[in-house]
């Protein structure tokens, strides 16, 4: 089936994700519907319809379902039985196996290391004792993380010495626990990468990541690694989204050691905050190519029109009110993107911006020095 404009997407999820989505979808006259216990959402405020309803009243899901041509989410912590629901109605993409995959890391890891993809090292915990014998086998430093409902470091604990044993099982909440040996590496990076409905493969190559407390900071792209670096994270990226056996668009995310060993780190089954330099700085964005995926279109060009560089701006920068948005203004060439969020917390993504230039270090200068003008650091 494939869906042309005047089609109704519908996204469970509200946030800044959804949002992007539906300005790709709206630009070429596609309706979008949006599913989530929110008003005023940030995709809602760009979307026909809001639909704000707990994720487990499934009558209101159905109803939502039926509104719409096909379904699909924009956070990977939808409930199995929205999804389930959605779809005894109609498509959902990418399909529900890869949703419950990428819910818990157990599960996650497991799926890695049946497809031959390198992971850290890792053992399952699930009681005091159970940590204790992991660390026999990970060494130190490790990290727990929980199983089940973690993003952005949240459930994280760095355990570095034998007597903080305690306080990290309490930190990942007692329960189920995944422990991984702490891995010491070079870069982080990632690669977007879509599927579409026939098996089309498209992705757009290696984004170099950096991280602060946990968080997404800066976005590079292209990543200054080597040639057969770079094809090796996209072949195994492959591998995973054919495993999974789905249409959308996937991010998976990279550890690249001193040795220049790559290892799977997780993966995310919707576009990526590591991926929104794509608005501007491909043909085709990664929020166009999910719609195209989920529509059952080819997929887009990825080519780079010229290299790129994204910072987040976190709630952290509304500290002393707000950023100095007329200072921004003086970058021409650097593009900014606000999410509609009302309440700026410590650690929340507002916003991020965007910079092209003919390096990417160029770009990083750049964006960095223009976030720095809106106050704040
Ligand atoms: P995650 O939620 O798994 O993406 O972890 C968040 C961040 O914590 C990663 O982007 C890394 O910076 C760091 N991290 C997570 N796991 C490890 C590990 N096994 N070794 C080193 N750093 C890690």
């Amino acid at each position: 089936m494939t869906l042309l404009p005047g089609s109704t997407i519908g996204v469970l999820g509200s946030g800044q994700l959804g949002r992007m989505l539906a300005l790709a979808a709206r630009r070429m006259d596609y309706r979008v519907h949006v599913f989530s216990p929110q008003r005023d959402s940030p995709t809602g405020q760009v979307a026909d319809r809001e639909f704000a309803a707990a994720y487990d009243d499934l009558d209101a899901v159905r109803r939502f379902a039926e509104s719409v041509d096909v379904v699909t989410y924009e956070f990977e912590n939808v409930p199995s039985q929205t999804a389930e629901t959605c779809a005894a109605v109609v498509p959902v993409h990418p399909n529900e196996r890869a949703l419950h995959i990428a819910q818990n890391r157990l599960r996650e890891k497991e799926f890695f290391v049946q497809n031959d993809l390198p992971v850290t090292p890792f053992a399952v915990v699930d009681s005091l004792e159970a940590l204790a014998a992991g660390l026999a086998q990970t060494g130190y430093p490790a990290v727990i993380k929980t199983a089940e409902s973690g993003y952005d470091g949240k459930g994280q604990f760095k355990i570095t010495l034998e007597e903080e044993i305690e306080t990290a099982w309490e930190a990942a909440g007692c329960r189920e626990a995944i422990l991984e040996g702490f891995v010491p590496y070079d870069r982080e990076l990632s690669v977007i990468a879509a599927r579409s409905v026939d098996g089309q493969f498209a992705h757009f190559g290696v984004i170099e990541n950096h991280h602060r407390r946990h968080i997404l900071d800066i976005s590079i792209a292209p990543a200054p690694v080597r040639a057969e670096i770079a094809e090796q994270a996209v072949k195994m990226s492959r591998r995973l989204l054919e495993a999974l056996d789905v249409a959308g668009v996937i991010c998976v995310e990279f550890f690249l050691t001193g040795d220049e060993r790559l290892l799977v780190n997780e993966f995310a089954p919707r576009p990526h905050n590591s991926g929104h330099l794509t608005i501007e700085a491909a043909v085709t964005s990664q929020f166009e190519q999910q719609l195209r995926a989920v529509c059952g279109l080819p997929l887009g060009d990825t080519a780079y029109l010229c290299p790129a560089a994204m910072v987040n701006l976190l709630g952290d920068l509304w500290q002393d009110g707000e950023p100095d948005w007329e200072a921004l203004a003086h970058y021409p060439a650097v593009k900014l993107h606000l999410y509609g969020k009302h309440e700026p917390r410590p650690g929340r993504k507002m916003g991020h911006l965007t910079a092209l230039a003919s390096t990417a270090s160029e770009a990083v200068n750049k964006v960095i020095s223009a976030r720095r003008s809106l106050g704040g650091e």
